[in-house]
């Protein structure tokens, strides 16, 4: 993974760490200004690959691409030349991945979703920072993040990052606020023994209640979207009442935009300090291994949105791989149907609103439960040392991450990094 070495790289994994950063005003000129050169590029390099394709059935590469930016460099020296070469690069190499995806999904018969023109950037990255991102002293005991061509913020580095090297350094803008997530290379904890699970639990997403776990403990949940709504919906009416291009309707929509990430940040604060506990008191956690999206595009969109499964499965991930835990992803395919004490499967099917499970082997169990203890079984089979002999589904091996770059925006990056220490 590493360049220019002799020996075999070390196995390592990648822990993403979260800082606020408080430009100052200058900075923050600069840092919008740099987020629209980055948009006006995705753009350009969008329509010149989609020129190239129409008029010469040709398509461009990121490699190509590069080389074309190296000029428009040098020409716009004011403009994209102001913005370190690197950031620039790794804007291409985003278009580039879309594209990926986009021939993928053709090939799979997906629906492809060509990469599409931006009307706003809110990120920029610094791909691999051999220096160009650093974390420095400040005057009085305060900390600065050093960005080339940008200065050095002001960061408020609340809990210090993990031993390791920087890998990357993504700064976000999230309203009126900016966050900057440095990617750590780390060693890999080590790997799960091969002893039976001491404490293994089975989780059972859904609906009514957030989570089922095998022991019998149930999450209600948050609902923080849905108690927000009705702010939510007033913020929303007083920007659409203020004039176009007001000065009022600019406050309105900061008002809005912090309404949306206070919502953000309660979700992802509920999630941390359950996949926390969680992680604390069990050395195995196993979840179905369902397709969210589906579920997305499902009945319940909003609330499936809201209670935030995806989020719990990934924290929860990283969670057990830094103590050494197991993660498992167990088949979906009739946990709820079959029966946790006898195998044998519900007959008629059980319906949604069926909430209790009631078996002829003399088995009644809520619903939610006997497929918590689906997942446990399913999983303890699948793990060596557990009671069964099949071949492991999908034992949780730290979230390893192949490949030249990291796509720190597409996790859920943790807001501290010890969270779960
Ligand atoms: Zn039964």
């Amino acid at each position: 993974m590493q360049s220019g070495g002799l020996c075999p790289p070390l196995p390592s994994m990648y822990q993403p760490c979260k800082y606020r950063l408080y430009p100052f005003p200058n900075q923050e000129r600069e840092l919008l200004r740099q987020l629209e050169e980055l948009r006006f590029l995705w753009n350009y390099a969008l329509e010149h690959r989609q020129e190239a394709w129409r008029k010469k059935a040709r398509s461009i590469s990121y490699v190509g691409q590069c080389r074309d930016l190296a000029r428009w460099r040098a020409y716009d020296k004011e403009g994209i030349g102001r913005v370190y070469g690197h950031v620039a690069q790794e804007t291409l190499a985003r278009l580039g991945d879309a594209f990926g995806h986009f021939f993928r999904r053709v090939k799979e018969g997906g629906r492809p979703g060509f990469p599409r023109f931006k009307r706003e950037v809110t990120s920029l990255c610094y791909p691999d920072s051999n220096g160009s991102a650093a974390i420095v002293p400040g005057r009085n005991g305060t900390r600065r993040l050093r960005l080339s061509m940008i200065g050095e913020i002001p960061i408020k580095v609340h809990r210090a990052p993990p031993e390791g090297r920087v890998k990357t350094c993504t700064i976000q803008r999230d309203g009126d606020r900016w966050f900057a997530v440095l990617t750590l290379e780390v060693p890999d904890p080590s790997l799960p023994p091969a002893t039976p699970p001491v404490s293994p639990v089975g989780v059972d997403l859904g609906l009514s209640h957030l989570a089922t776990l095998s022991t019998g403990e149930v999450v209600e949940p948050p609902k923080f979207l849905r108690r927000a709504e009705d702010r939510l919906t007033r913020a929303q009416r007083v920007v659409s009442r203020r004039k176009r291009g007001s000065h009022n309707r600019e406050k309105a929509k900061v008002r809005l935009t912090r309404c949306h990430a206070k919502v953000r940040d309660q979700r992802r604060d509920f999630a941390h300090k359950l996949t926390t506990g969680w992680a604390k008191s069990h050395d195995l956690i196993a979840f179905e291994d369902m397709d969210l999206r589906s579920h997305m595009e499902g009945a319940f969109p909003k609330s499936t949105a809201d209670a935030g499964w995806g989020m719990l499965r990934q924290m929860s991930q990283y969670k057990e791989a830094r103590r050494s835990g197991r993660y498992v992803e167990v088949p979906t395919k009739n946990t709820t149907q079959s029966c946790s004490a006898c195998g044998r499967l519900h007959d008629p099917p059980l319906t949604l609103p069926d909430r209790t499970y009631e078996c002829r082997c003399g088995l009644v169990m809520d619903r939610d439960l006997n497929a918590a203890r689906n997942v446990l079984a399913r999983a303890l089979r699948a793990v060596p040392g557990g009671t069964g002999e099949s071949t492991p589904v999908e034992i949780g091996p730290p979230p390893h991450r192949k490949g030249r770059r990291v796509r720190s925006e597409k996790q859920e990056p943790p807001r501290g990094t010890g969270v779960a220490t």
